[in-house]
């Protein structure tokens, strides 16, 4: 940093956190910040830089004296933004949106302002109550059933990802059922799930030790929009029973990855109550639409489910990461996950009047982040939420008709929320069922620097995955990005003899 302001010139003692340096410094990178919205539109969204760029424009070791506050910008304006793919740009459309909001940000910096270590309710008292109450609040704007909330035996914990939320699901269902069975059925316990649930499902057994074997990968349907069907997993269940076998954990999916099905969850639930199984419903990115009326549909059956997830860092304007678990019963997540050495042991602990959020998760140390989660919901307010998801909503369906009105397109699935799945027809002579012409498309849109799509595989076919879900998405932002594709499908399909 600036050697006159920061620290007390060469050998001196420094001061890591001045107030009023934090001041000056703190408004320079706010302003930052606000300059990098404001221009954010003229940046390529997809970083066009080449693998390993970054080693060719630093030093290879740190400085040993101090640099400035200047000169770090000059760096930060040359050397990173150009290797940042710019998430927050209206004209993001891929995989699914990370939103940033003014009220998630002010949150992420007063957590890192107090910066604390939240593990147990001591250690910041606050930190533990909000998250309580907030996640109830979150769970009455779904509608969850009241064994979910906190005054029952369930409750809401925040997870970093959606994928640290299904491991602890995972080993608490794993434990309850080794409880039950004896420890060493581990190796005959199955997890059931469709061909289109997150790969985080299959990394969580790769941790929680299930047998590879013991992984059933159900064929979701694709005449029903690639939802699993509830008689492929009975039949799969069926099939392990009769061997021996000890089935205990199904997961469904609302809002797949690859095209956001949503899986029967109370015909799933009934099966998995049928054979005493943990039922976990992943809805990390479509959760966030079942806060408004017309979505919560979606929801119907989370009564049969022992665990629901939904990323708020996803559609949900509070910035990464903030993942929200629910559990119907806390006291298997604490039995999975609870230690209690010497060095944490507190009054409120002891007397079980409090929760020690530690036990609820992996690591040890939590940030504080219910207080961005509290500030999205404070500073917009439930009707602006709905607003927000329902305009998202809108402008996917608005792409949608763009897409049916071109006949050298087609869409592939029907939408459900905000997500567009669709491709180039290929003229009928290509052999590859339209791969090489997919993703071609898909290549020069997001190397022209102007949008940023991904892709998805569905029945073996290459399709492009449209998502409106940026928080500064527009009408006009959708209309270019159609335009874009449009014209680039004329390219290519003016390269292919016809
Ligand atoms: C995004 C997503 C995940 C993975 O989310 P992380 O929070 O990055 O682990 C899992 N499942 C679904 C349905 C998702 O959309």
């Amino acid at each position: 940093m600036d050697g006159s302001t920061t620290s007390n010139g060469g050998g001196g003692w420094m001061r890591p956190m001045d107030e009023e340096q934090l001041r000056e410094c703190g408004h320079r990178m706010v302003d930052f910040i606000a300059d990098y919205y404001k221009s954010i539109e003229t940046y390529p969204v997809l970083s066009q830089v080449q693998p390993g760029y970054l080693k060719e424009l630093l030093p290879d070791s740190a400085p040993n004296q101090p640099d400035t506050l200047d000169a770090l910008f000059d760096d930060i304006r040359e050397k990173i933004v150009p290797g940042v793919t710019h998430w927050q740009s209206p004209n993001y459309f891929a995989y699914y949106p990370s939103n940033s909001s003014t009220a998630g940000f002010l949150g992420e910096m007063l957590s890192a302002a107090f910066n604390i270590v939240g593990f147990s309710w001591i250690t910041s008292p606050a930190a533990t109550e909000l998250e309580v109450i907030v996640l109830d609040w979150v769970a009455k704007m779904l509608k969850l059933p009241s064994e979910f909330l906190s005054a029952a035996l369930g409750g809401g914990v925040i997870q970093g990802t959606a994928s640290e939320a299904i491991l602890v699901v995972l080993l608490s269902a794993r434990d309850r059922t080794l409880r039950k069975h004896g420890k060493k059925s581990l190796e005959k316990i199955v997890v059931y799930a469709s061909d289109q649930t997150h790969s985080a499902l299959k990394k969580a057994c790769q941790i929680a030790g299930i047998f590879p074997e013991n992984i059933r990968i159900v064929k979701a349907d694709c005449s029903m929009n690639y939802a699993v069907t509830p008689g492929a997993v009975s039949e799969a269940i069926s099939i392990d029973l009769s061997a021996g076998l000890i089935p205990f954990f199904i997961c469904a999916t609302v809002g797949t990855t690859s095209s956001s099905a949503v899986d029967p969850l109370h015909e799933l639930g009934q099966i998995a109550q049928a054979h005493d199984m943990w039922f976990h419903i992943d809805a990390a990115y479509a959760g966030s639409a079942c806060i408004c009326p017309e979505y919560r549909k979606y929801l119907n059956g989370v009564e049969e489910a022992d665990s629901f997830n939904m990323n708020a860092h996803k559609w949900f304007l509070t910035n990464f990461d903030c993942s929200l678990l629910w559990v119907k019963d806390r006291n298997y997540l604490i039995q999975a996950l609870s230690t209690n050495p010497e060095f944490l042991k507190n009054k409120a602990s002891q007397e079980n009047s409090v929760i020690d959020f530690k036990d609820w998760q992996i690591p040890l140390g939590r940030r504080f982040r219910s207080l961005k989660l509290w500030m999205v919901l404070r500073l917009y307010g439930v009707e602006n939420l709905q607003s927000y998801i329902r305009k998202h909503i809108q402008l996917a369906q608005h792409f949608e008709q763009l897409v049916i009105s071109d006949p050298r397109f087609e869409v592939v699935t029907p939408r459900n929320f905000s997500l567009v799945c669709f491709c180039l027809v290929p003229p009928t002579c290509e052999v590859d069922n339209g791969h090489k012409l997919n993703y071609d498309l898909m290549d020069s849109a997001n190397s022209s620097g102007k949008i940023f799509i991904s892709h998805t595989v569905l029945s073996g076919k290459f399709v492009l995955r449209f998502v409106v879900g940026a928080p500064l998405t527009e009408e006009q932002h959708v209309d270019a990005a159609w335009k874009l594709l449009q014209d680039e499908a004329t390219k290519l399909l003016g390269n292919v003899v016809q």
